[in-house]
């Protein structure tokens, strides 16, 4: 676990990111998961699940998707900080990564398969189930290992209950964290009184009442 690159590539008193702290050790087999919506040079999503006491990330140009037929590039980059996880907010101009940052999901995940999470990074193909607001089920990230600079994987989603052909993500472009749009997080207006996902659902049942 390193966060050296993740500490070199900023400078704490400029931005609101958190500087990393002691390394805490987490769960063999299960952990926490976030992903966060970043609109920095280019829209992306960052893919971060929680393995040996760091949170081993990857940024996902088109984001994660409940359709199995659609496999997405992420890009594997450094460790960032278990503190990261549920940080929402705006880096400012002329810091590393300058853009608004949305806590676009959170949740648990278990591991599948017998190899540490570890083990199966090196081996190119790590297997979970995620237990997300907005995402559920088992996916599996695929190392393409002679492609690019060494660092370019796949997120694909396995087939199971909860796959969803033709998803959208656009479709759920708002904060589990505060319900904000990116704008409002951008425009650093206040978080939403009731998150978006809980008024869709308050929505929901008043229609199938
Ligand atoms: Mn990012």
């Amino acid at each position: 676990m390193s966060l050296q690159e993740y500490a070199r590539k900023r400078d704490f008193r400029k931005t609101p990111e958190p500087e990393p702290g002691k390394p805490v050790k987490s769960g063999k087999d299960s952990g926490r998961f976030f992903i966060q919506r970043h609109n920095a040079t280019r829209l992306h999503y960052d893919f971060r699940l929680e393995i040996d006491g760091a949170l081993k990330s990857w940024a996902v140009p088109k984001g994660p998707s409940l359709d199995p037929s659609v496999k997405h590039l992420a890009a594997m980059v450094e460790d960032h900080p278990l503190d990261y996880g549920d940080f929402e907010g705006n880096i400012p101009k002329g810091n590393y990564g300058a853009g608004s940052v949305m806590l676009w999901d959170r949740g648990t995940f278990e591991l599948e398969g017998e190899a540490s999470a570890m083990e199966q990074i090196a081996k190119g193909d790590l297997k979970f189930t995620l237990h997300g607001e907005k995402l559920q089920g088992s996916f599996v990230l695929v190392h393409m290992k002679n492609r690019g600079k060494g660092n370019e994987w796949l997120i694909i989603k396995h087939r199971d209950d909860f796959v969803q052909p033709g998803w959208d993500i656009e479709n759920y472009a708002y904060s589990v964290k505060t319900g904000r749009t990116q704008e409002e997080i951008a425009s650093d207006l206040p978080a939403h009184r009731q998150p978006a996902a809980v008024k869709n659902a308050a929505a929901k049942k008043k229609l199938h009442a």
